[in-house]
């Protein structure tokens, strides 16, 4: 007999496997799905590894394999159980990561007649087992539900069971279907034929108020096929109503029709060949092409590719990659938002076309599944995508580019809380894949590994376009305290306003950006100092200036904005900040000649809204440009020439050690939009602290002295990279209680480090969390510092209430 472990897809089977016997005659690998009896459930479970012995004494047998080849590979077997272990998750969570999309279904039991059943055996059963008998026999196989159906769930149970028992029926399992939901449009069609609708068209004009239901009559009589009613829309210019007159006439009806989603629309997409490399390329892609050549499991390697942006990194990527195809393996590139990188995605069709797999969660279930089996097969040299890509089944992985690194996308937030910067290295040891982390604002702890040498440093010191060494743009700090005492109290200070103004007049296109969506951000009295703020959350509450509403970012509750202060009834409730909607008005206001267009995630929800915004921008629809985070990530506008900060304020102001560097890196994001023209560019942040160092560093462009001032303080407080952190939140809808609970671990905790003798362990807290409430709960915090916390906390056990955050990115 031979054993299996298993990870078993069950809340009880946490981080454990369990051990099951395999069956003679079942041929079972490592990396197989399979049912399982468990309990008295049949569930799904993943082989993670075989052993002669089993782990316990008495083992139940595996019921079947779901899938005749094992799913997951040993090297993702192993990335998963790493996972498990390192973030405290479910291993069964781990594994789920990289299952093919729709994986986790119910089994589906169905019985049928065993070959030979026994005449004695079927004459002596009472009526009701017979019939149930004997139509099984007839259909051959029937599902369990459907018996259930027909008879009550315990009767159909009891009968199924005794027909087993005695060798009459077998089960089997399947699993349920996947539910795929195709993507249906409208088409407007003709319900006449092409001639009948000329004539009734003709008839029409005679009319003068149905004029346009003739034109679109004609219009229709003219197609060889249908199209869709949003582009018979767009063609006739004509609006619902004159459709829907033609619908009710009798004359054309609304068809819906299934669309394939493509991911990338290869009708836009030119095959591109590779440029020469500057020297500076030419420097990190020889390393990166040793590596890909003779790297082999085990110590991975890993390159930091650090340069601002318009450096040439992507360049490098791309032909990292085509080396990698050439030495007949494949990659994975991860980006931090799907949705925010068409421009790079475009670059990567172009240089592999049709060998591009994009993974997008606004793909269909179905498609998702499609594509993990065609990736499975081999079909991309490439797969982009969102951190979840990573676990992707490219075959032959040989290497992982990741794009941004520093950005905080790549920790998941919901269990298992894993980064993809850590996962892909340790799946590149695993599989012996070479990593690429890119950034022109390296994570601090990244670049401290770089330094140290733990990572190569590769560098790429200077923008590439349009001219080799063409000019990072001029930074101006403007200090709005400065504005305030010379009696200025606009949004924009002076330099900021005859800026736009002469950009705008030059027809030059500018970027305001802000870190916050909303109104006017949020509103204090003016004599008592009150701020608003959510009465579940305890956040403060943010203003929507177009419903005029107070809303809650935690929660969503909203609430109108009120007349007096709550507090000491003074009617001079005053609005402060600005959010993007009030400062598209004030922008209104000031610059009365520009065209303006507004990107936040207020107006984005669609899926094709920030193409087009983007596209309407890029083809100078708009002179000014406002928005939130979003514009700061990964676009290339080459007649940008200004970029705003409004307020630099926000992020440096959090409760976080992290603030400076979140800031810097913002700064310089937002920066790097400036200039990336043959024109030139200038960027003037407005801020309360000006002399602080992530502002100053961002303004001289100078990551090293940003690293300087900030390793400096991460080794005197003993932050990470000079320790690991874990935070610990334990949420109750009793303040008290939570507290308590929060403290009691807190104790337990202490008394286990004591106990063990493990020294440099620090234990910090309880203290109620930065937003104490979220949706009626609240949250009290532990931060634990210190070097093997996954080892130390695994043996606790936390009850439910509890999440753990190893490696937070975030203590807010
Ligand atoms: P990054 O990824 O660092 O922002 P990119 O790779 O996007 O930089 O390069 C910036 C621009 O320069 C892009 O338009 C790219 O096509 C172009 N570019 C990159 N490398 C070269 C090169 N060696 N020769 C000519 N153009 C290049
Ligand atoms: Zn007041
Ligand atoms: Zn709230």
């Amino acid at each position: 007999m031979r054993y299996a472990e298993v990870s078993v897809n069950s809340p009880v089977a946490q981080r454990r496997t369990f051990s099951y016997a395999i069956p003679p005659g079942l041929s079972i690998d490592v990396g197989q799905a399979v049912w399982v009896p468990f309990g008295d459930k049949i569930l799904q479970g993943i082989v993670s590894e075989l052993s002669p012995y089993p782990a316990v004494e008495e083992t139940k047998e595996i019921i079947d394999v779901i899938e005749p080849c094992p799913l997951l590979s040993p090297a993702r077997i192993l990335l998963a159980r790493w996972i498990s272990e390192h973030y405290l998750s479910p291993l069964f969570d781990a594994v789920a990561l990289m299952l093919p999309p729709g994986f986790e279904r119910k089994a589906l039991t169905f019985v049928s007649t065993t070959p030979n059943p026994d005449a004695r055996d079927i004459s002596s059963l009472s009526p009701e087992p017979r019939q149930v008998f004997e139509s099984v026999r007839k259909q051959g196989r029937i599902g369990l539900k459907e018996l259930q159906k027909r008879l009550g769930k315990k009767k159909a149970q009891t009968i199924v069971s005794q027909l087993v028992g005695r060798g009459l029926l077998v089960r089997s399992y399947e699993m349920e279907p996947v539910k795929v939901s195709p993507k249906r449009v409208p088409y407007l069609r003709l319900n006449v034929t092409p001639s009948q609708a000329r004539e009734m068209a003709a008839r029409l004009r005679e009319d003068k108020r149905a004029i346009k239901q003739a034109n679109l009559l004609e219009f229709l009589s003219q197609l060889s096929q249908p199209l869709p009613l949003s582009e018979v829309k767009k063609a006739t210019n004509c609006s619902a109503s004159v459709v829907k007159s033609l619908i009710s006439r009798d004359l054309a009806c609304i068809e819906q029709i299934e669309v394939k989603r493509e991911p990338i629309s290869y009708r836009d997409i030119t095959p591109t060949s590779p440029p020469k490399l500057t020297a500076a390329q030419e420097l990190a892609l020889k390393s990166i092409k040793e590596s890909l050549t003779h790297k082999t499991k085990g110590h991975p390697d890993v390159f930091l590719l650090h340069g601002v942006t318009g450096s040439g990194k992507t360049e490098v990527y791309l032909q990292a990659l085509t080396k990698t195809v050439k030495l007949g393996k494949r990659g994975i590139v991860l980006v931090p938002e799907i949705a925010l990188t068409p421009q790079t995605i475009e670059r990567f069709a172009s240089r592999f076309p049709r060998k591009v797999a994009v993974l997008h969660s606004k793909l269909s279930p179905g498609e998702q599944f499609d594509e993990w089996h065609r990736i499975r097969s081999g079909e991309f040299d490439v797969v982009i995508g969102p951190r979840s890509a990573l676990f992707a089944p490219q075959p032959e992985l040989g290497l992982i580019v990741i794009d941004e690194e520093h950005e905080w996308t790549y920790k998941q937030d919901t269990l298992p809380r894993y980064h993809a910067r850590d996962a892909a290295i340790k799946l590149a040891e695993l599989t012996g894949a070479v990593v690429i982390l890119g950034s022109a604002t390296p994570d601090v702890e990244t670049f401290y590994h770089a330094q140290g040498g733990d990572y190569h440093l590769l560098q790429l010191p200077e923008r590439v376009v349009p001219v080799e060494s063409s000019p990072l743009p001029q930074v101006e700090v403007v200090d709005i305290r400065d504005e305030l005492k010379a009696g200025y109290r606009s949004i924009f200070s002076r330099s900021l306003s005859q800026a736009v103004t002469k950009a705008v007049s030059g027809g030059e296109q500018v970027i305001l950006f802000l870190n916050r969506r909303g109104g006017a951000t949020f509103i204090q009295c003016r004599r008592c100092g009150f701020v608003l703020r959510c009465k579940r959350c305890e956040v403060t509450l943010t203003h929507h200036f177009a419903e005029d509403v107070l809303v809650c970012h935690q929660c969503n509750y909203k609430t109108p904005v009120p007349q007096t202060c709550p507090q000491c009834l003074s009617r001079q409730m005053k609005f402060l900040g600005i959010g993007t909607q009030k400062l598209e008005q004030e922008s209104t206001y000031t610059f009365p000649q520009a065209r303006l267009l507004r990107w936040d995630s207020d107006i984005t929800r669609g899926k094709d809204s920030h193409g087009e915004i983007l596209g309407k921008f890029r083809a100078g629809k708009a002179d000014i440009l406002i928005g939130t985070q979003m514009v700061a990530k990964g676009l290339d506008l080459p007649s940008v020439t200004l970029v705003g900060v409004v307020s630099a304020d926000t992020s440096l102001n959090l409760p976080d050690f992290r603030a400076g560097e979140r800031t810097f890196q913002l700064l310089s994001q937002v920066a790097g939009r400036a200039g990336r023209g043959t024109l030139g560019g200038q960027v003037i942040i407005q801020t309360f602290s000006p002399e602080h160092y992530a502002i100053q560093a961002a303004a001289k462009h100078d990551f090293a002295s940003f690293y300087e001032k900030e390793i400096a303080y991460r080794r005197q407080l003993h932050n990470p990279p000079f320790s690991r952190l874990a935070l610990l939140v334990y949420n109750h809808t009793n303040d008290a209680r939570c507290q308590g609970e929060a403290e009691r671990m807190r104790d337990r905790l202490i008394a286990e480090r004591d106990a063990k003798g493990i020294d440099n362990l620090g234990i910090i807290g309880p203290a109620p969390a930065f937003i104490h409430r979220l949706r009626g709960r609240f949250r009290w915090q532990l931060i634990l510092r210190g070097a093997e916390l996954p080892a130390f906390l695994s043996p606790i056990p936390f009850p439910q209430g509890w999440t753990i955050d190893i490696d937070p990115v975030s203590l807010l």
